[in-house]
């Protein structure tokens, strides 16, 4: 509520929505969280580009879709930037789709410098001119990681936005992505005060750190999980952002990520071939010989399938997975690995599928129907992340019954605890960053399960957990709400 008792609005700015954009987990918080947020009586709406395919992926889903009468203009780079407003009804939120020639290219760059970084910024200054095409003033501007930090940093420091009246939030799903370029001519283009670009500000060793100044500018920091929230403090993790995030600790709080638990239920996927929960596992047995099937594998065995489902990138920790191939065939199990990413990475695990072809199948690109298979068909998820701000394919795992593995690092510590442990859990974790760590960890995964009724107590620990997004969404609520005092 805000003072005058009327509920907080709140405009989710972002640039990736699933199921129309995604590239990962901001994707589907975006996508799961603001409808959680309305059931718990926040008024809030979202904002994104209409990427290429985006509106098309709309249509595609039924959903009715209306244009708003004025389009909304941005001044950037001496020239006026419009888009036309697309709304639609998304699971109950209205969700406005910027249309514009800004959002024609690849979503998000492989090299960024003024050109490439400017989408993101006319973006943000579209969301911030939203407001009178749709006649709704948000309270609270909610922003998303490095591609839409622009707009706290506008709020405070840009001639003609910092006029504009409104908190702003800075959600950080993944720290290691600043959105670092040159700042000729972005300072003179952008519209924003010379005082925006020092050290205490968006400057970072000579460069734009929209992330920085995004932290440095809004009124409240928020990182996926409390964890996280505690590691990106420090030099190890962040590096030369740490001391920024440290100085800044008492506007950050960590909120751990939900999960669309409609979307991933093994109870009513439509992606598998047969569904199953915890009151009736047989499916997983079907949906186990179809992936095995899928990969060439004979799909009568009882090996245990570990699968991946991942960016294959250094955060990842897969130079571990393919340099400990041979330990892993040796266990006996199944190794499936669904993903794309670095060419190292990538070349890594084709040679480690190439030397261990009974046991190792790399499925490579980016499948969303695959994904629900690997989640339905394996019985152990490997993921030995080197860092992890929340994770999200360790619940969706779970959710299906696959038993995680993973590093005891960022979100990945707040949700799997080893059952080893005295109390019990839902999975296998290890400390150490390494071969031997990561495979002291699978080797009593494995080992365990052999032990059927041991292994089904495991799965049915995870496939309990409360993933749904009603605790978070509180926390958020109250995030808002302390703003608003
Ligand atoms: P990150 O955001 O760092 O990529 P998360 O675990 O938070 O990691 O979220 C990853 C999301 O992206 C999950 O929904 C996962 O299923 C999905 N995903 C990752 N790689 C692929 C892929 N190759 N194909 C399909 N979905 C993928």
């Amino acid at each position: 509520m805000t003072k005058s008792g009327s509920a907080v609005k709140v405009l989710f700015v972002t640039t990736e929505l699933a199921p129309f954009s995604k590239v990962g987990g901001l994707g589907d918080v975006a996508g799961s969280l603001p409808k959680a947020l309305r059931q718990a009586g926040v008024d809030v709406r979202v904002v994104t580009p209409a990427w290429p395919g985006v509106l098309e992926s709309v249509a595609a889903s039924g959903l009715k879709t209306t244009t708003v009468k004025t389009k909304v203009y941005a001044a950037y780079d001496w020239r006026i930037h419009s888009a036309t407003v697309i709304k639609a009804d998304v699971k109950g939120v209205p969700t406005y789709f910027l249309k514009a020639e800004d959002y024609t290219g690849d979503m998000y760059p492989s090299q960024l410098n003024f050109w490439t970084a400017s989408p993101f910024a006319v973006f943000c200054m579209q969301a911030l001119e939203l407001k009178d095409a749709i006649e709704w003033e948000p309270d609270i501007y909610h922003c998303h990681d490095w591609t839409s930090a622009f707009l706290p940093c506008a709020l405070a420091w840009h001639r003609h936005y910092r006029q504009t009246s409104g908190k702003s939030i800075m959600t950080l799903h993944n720290v290691a992505y600043q959105g670092i370029f040159e700042p000729s001519p972005f300072l003179e283009a952008s519209g924003l005060e010379p005082w925006s670009f020092s050290s205490s500000t968006m400057e970072f060793y000579g460069q734009v750190n929209l992330l920085k100044g995004g932290i440095v500018a809004a009124t409240a920091v928020s990182t996926v999980s409390p964890t996280y929230a505690g590691e990106i403090q420090t030099y190890e993790s962040t590096r030369e952002l740490s001391g920024i995030l440290y100085q800044q600790r008492s506007k950050l709080r960590g909120i751990l990520n939900g999960l669309d638990t409609k979307f991933w239920d093994p109870n009513g996927d439509k992606a598998i071939p047969a569904k199953f929960s915890p009151k009736d596992l047989k499916g997983k047995a079907a949906c186990k010989r179809a992936l095995l099937e899928r990969a060439g594998f004979d799909p009568d065995t009882d090996a245990p399938v570990i699968v991946c489902v991942s960016r294959l990138v250094e955060q990842k920790g897969f130079d571990m997975v393919f340099n400990a191939a041979h330990q892993i065939a040796e266990t006996g199990a199944k190794l499936l690995i669904l993903g794309s990413g670095n060419d190292w990475i990538e070349n890594g695990i084709i040679q480690a599928a190439e030397a261990n072809p009974q046991s190792i199948k790399l499925f490579k690109g980016y499948d969303e129907p695959l994904s629900h298979l690997m989640y339905a068909g394996g019985d152990i998820f490997l993921m030995p992340s080197v860092f992890e701000p929340c994770g999200l394919s360790q619940m969706i795992s779970m959710r299906y019954g696959t038993v995680p593995v993973v590093r005891e690092v960022g979100g990945l510590r707040d949700t799997v605890f080893d059952v080893d442990r005295p109390e019990g859990g839902n999975g296998f974790t290890f400390q150490t960053c390494d071969v031997d760590g990561m495979m002291w960890a699978l080797r009593r995964a494995v080992e365990r399960y052999r032990d059927k009724a041991a292994w089904k107590k495991i799965m049915l620990e995870g496939m309990r957990e409360d993933f749904t997004w009603d605790k978070s969404a509180g926390l958020y609520k109250d995030m808002y709400e302390d703003l608003m005092q």
